[in-house]
């Protein structure tokens, strides 16, 4: 089958890997030059298969007057007068009830578990460098209120498969001595060991090198996607700056270009872009930076150590759609979690010579993906990965590559269908219909 896969992200390329694999003719369209040059870029480099409770719970209402007012808050809100900003937001909330949070979190973790055992593999078979460590990861807590919940959301994920350990401050520190600075001030952690980093980017670069190399995969560069044609209620062919692509199936992994492309079609996916921002420091040799993945819960920053750099990542804007990946992001930004960086592992690598970027979480209300079929039948989701696109992408590439090959897939995918497990607690005016008026204009 002459497969398209748009987008050249981590989710775009590890559909692409399984496809080709497969044997099929697979094309992956991306407009940037190279790929992995979206979302997937700097991000935090947590392959954080037991950390995927939603952001959506109900702590939210609690913080929201802290996300509104503060400046220094790791989310913050600015309203706008976007009406799609106001309708992703409505659709957040009526997500942050328990019942909601915890089906969430359960279906996420069922998800995350078929992604490590398909991310081993992927490394079974193909050597991709890509600073990947089983580093374990401390999610350490300032309040004890918050280690409190911490503990609580832990023995809900024992009874789901997780095996996690909570640690008192003095045992922190002793699982992770780089945190030594931070000591007085710590209630404790949530240590699990089967936890894992790597670099997204060189990960997203080495499976494509696979995809092409070894299965034949063509990837087209530099090629902006401008449209769907439509024919007979099936996609015709893929419109784009370089000409025009038939194919028998697409699959769409445009993470935060997704919403432009299926829009047209009367297909109204709910997607926004959640910004985020990282810092990568280069270690010296006298440098103590953890070498255990650490999780700061009150400032919500990440940290992972990648070869002999460190990845620093966190905070949430909800500000807009404009999309910005930058290696300059928002200096504010960027200063405050260098800032709360350097107070939490003040001797971690060079902050002076630190890179920093910016970039946006393609996010759905629910916090969980939109995988699987489309009104069309040979229209194909792969999006919507928000704060866990590294670490759910090998699932979501396989479990989607499934569908395109008309097989039952491994997990079920009732969740992540787009008619139920986005739309949860949106608006029902995304419903999945595709208006025939709209599939007329197209044709
Ligand atoms: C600060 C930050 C930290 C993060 N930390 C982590 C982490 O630690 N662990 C984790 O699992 N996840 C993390 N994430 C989330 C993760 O990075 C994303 O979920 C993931 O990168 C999304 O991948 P994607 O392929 O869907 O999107 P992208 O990487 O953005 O790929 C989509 C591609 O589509 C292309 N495209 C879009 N529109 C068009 C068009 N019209 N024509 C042609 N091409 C187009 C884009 O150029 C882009 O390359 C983080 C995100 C941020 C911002």
């Amino acid at each position: 089958m002459r497969i398209c896969v748009l987008g050249g992200g981590v989710i775009g390329i590890t559909t692409a890997y399984w496809l080709a694999r497969e044997g099929h003719e697979v094309t992956v369209i991306e407009q940037h030059d190279e790929v992995g040059h979206g979302t997937s870029f700097a991000n935090g480099g947590q392959l954080s298969y037991s950390y995927v409770a939603p952001l959506a719970d109900p702590s939210v209402f609690g913080k929201l007057p802290h996300w509104l007012l503060s400046r220094t808050a790791p989310l913050r809100f600015t309203p706008s007068f976007s009406v799609d900003q106001w309708r992703w937001c409505i659709a957040f909330l009526r997500e942050c009830t328990a019942a909601c949070s915890r089906a969430t979190t359960r279906e996420l973790l069922a998800l995350g578990f078929y992604s490590q055992a398909m991310l081993r593999e992927l490394l079974d078979d193909e050597a991709i460098p890509f600073a990947h460590r089983e580093s374990g990861k401390l999610v350490v807590y300032r309040d004890p209120a918050a280690f409190a919940a911490a503990e609580r959301l832990m023995r809900y994920q024992a009874a789901l498969g997780c095996e996690q350990q909570a640690l008192n401050a003095h045992a922190c520190v002793e699982r992770e001595p780089a945190l030594g600075a931070l000591a007085s001030q710590l209630a404790g952690g949530i240590y699990t060991r089967s936890e894992e980093t790597g670099d997204c980017l060189g990960f997203t670069r080495g499976v494509a090198r696979a995809a092409t190399e070894r299965y034949g995969a063509r990837l087209m560069p530099g090629t902006r996607i401008d449209a769907l044609d439509v024919a007979q209620g099936r996609v015709r062919a893929v419109r784009t700056s370089r000409g025009e692509l038939e194919a028998d199936h697409v699959v769409v992994a445009l993470g935060n270009g997704t919403r432009a492309l299926l829009k047209p079609l009367g297909l109204d996916v709910p997607l926004y872009p959640l910004t985020g921002y990282s810092l990568t420091l280069p270690i010296r040799g006298t440098d103590l930076a953890p070498s255990v993945s650490v999780t700061d819960a009150h400032h919500k920053i990440v940290y992972a150590r990648l070869g002999d750099s460190l990845r620093i990542a966190g905070m949430v804007d909800v500000a807009g759609t404009r999309i910005e990946h930058t290696a300059h992001g928002n200096a504010d930004r960027l200063a405050l979690l260098a800032r709360q960086a350097r107070e939490t592992f003040p001797h971690a690598g060079d902050y002076a010579a630190a890179r920093g970027w910016s970039g946006a979480r393609p996010a759905t209300p629910s916090g969980k993906p939109i995988l699987g079929a489309t009104p069309l039948p040979n229209l194909w989701l792969n999006v919507g990965h928000g704060a866990l696109g590294f670490t759910l992408a090998c699932a979501s590439a396989r479990l989607v590559t499934d569908l395109v090959c008309g097989r039952t897939p491994a997990l079920a995918l009732d969740p992540f269908s787009w008619a139920y497990g986005a739309l949860r607690g949106a608006s029902r005016s995304a419903s999945p219909v595709l208006h025939d008026d709209a599939a007329r204009r197209t044709t």
